[in-house]
């Protein structure tokens, strides 16, 4: 078989930011403010500190406010409890992010739960992993919208398509499942428990990973012909001469190539996405907190 396509989540999430900035324009001239994103980091862990200043510079690039608040690694809990308290009753904040993970004295349900859930748009809160299952408005985790963005995108309709999700955390693996069973796909939902994993996998039309072991799945996994998003982020170790290792997901991404019909690179496929849909999550909460109307599915 040819050699997959290469699914661009790199391009489609800077098509998406765009759009999102465009979008932010016009809710400035109707609301006369910016909409605006809170973005609460506690401790100095290294990838959280990146995370949430690529997060900062997507806002401003967007047309966006964003509010960053470095807390120290010993917080109090009552303090960040009183600080997210303030964050939600500011209507200049539209979006409120906690980075993870938190620090260990730190409960992150409890600090989730802090949350006003009409300003979670990380779309953790119990309230919005509740109303994408019943299907009520909400706000729907980054990570898993982006990938069904990428899906649609490049299949349409996914009405009968047999998808495998391997994975269930609360944050990728369960809300994207949920996702394709509401767009009419058929879903196993597959773990560190299922039996036969392989022959699971190669059933699918469609394959999510949402693992974190590095290339775990192999070419021989695969459907011909299937749609594979690669969700997983893992560094490899350094290789001689080098100082950091290679960053691959849990797809063999040569070896899948051969077989699938359509792949996400890594990185360039779905980590872009995480961010742009961050964006447009908190362009939605800033209509809906400003009662600005906004076309269903406009973004
Ligand atoms: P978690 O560690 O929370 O969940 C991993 C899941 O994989 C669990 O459900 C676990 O099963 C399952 N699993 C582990 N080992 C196996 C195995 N051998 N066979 C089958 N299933 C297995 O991870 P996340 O969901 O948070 O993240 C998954 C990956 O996605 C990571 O690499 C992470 O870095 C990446 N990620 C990328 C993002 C992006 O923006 N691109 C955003 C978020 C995550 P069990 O439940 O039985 O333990």
């Amino acid at each position: 078989m040819a050699a997959a396509d290469r699914i661009d989540g790199k391009a489609f999430a800077a098509g998406l930011r765009e759009k999102v900035g465009e979008f932010a324009v016009s809710f400035e001239a109707v609301s006369g403010r910016k909409a605006g994103l809170a973005v609460v980091l506690v401790g100095e862990d290294p990838a959280s500190q990146v995370y949430v200043r690529s997060k900062g510079k997507a806002c401003a690039a967007a047309n966006m406010e964003s509010f960053e608040y470095k807390l120290a690694d010993n917080t109090l809990r009552e303090d960040l409890l009183a600080l997210i308290a303030q964050l939600n009753a500011d209507d200049a904040v539209d979006g409120i992010l906690v980075q993870l993970p938190l620090p260990d004295h730190l409960d992150e349900q409890e600090v989730i739960a802090s949350i006003d859930p009409d300003k979670d748009v990380d779309g953790f809160h119990v309230i919005n992993a509740g109303r994408l299952s019943v299907g009520q408005t909400g706000f729907v985790p980054c990570t898993p919208l982006g990938c069904m963005m990428l899906l649609t995108d490049r299949l349409g309709d996914l009405s009968g398509l047999e998808a495998v999700v391997i994975g269930r955390s609360n944050i990728v693996g369960k809300p994207m499942a949920q996702l394709l069973v509401d767009a009419n796909a058929t879903v196993t939902i597959a773990h560190s428990r299922t039996a036969d994993l392989q022959s699971v996998v190669k059933r699918a039309d469609i394959v999510v990973a949402a693992v974190g072991r590095p290339e775990m799945i192999g070419k021989d996994w695969l459907k011909d012909g299937a749609t594979v998003i690669d969700v997983g982020i893992n560094r490899l170790p350094p290789e001689p001469g080098k100082e950091k290792g290679r960053l691959v997901g849990d797809v063999d991404f040569g070896g899948a190539s051969e077989v699938a019909g359509a792949i996400t690179p890594v990185p360039g496929g779905v980590g872009p996405m995480t961010i742009a849909v961050l964006l447009r999550n908190t362009m939605v909460a800033a209509h809906r907190n400003a009662g600005v109307a906004l076309a269903e599915g406009a973004l």
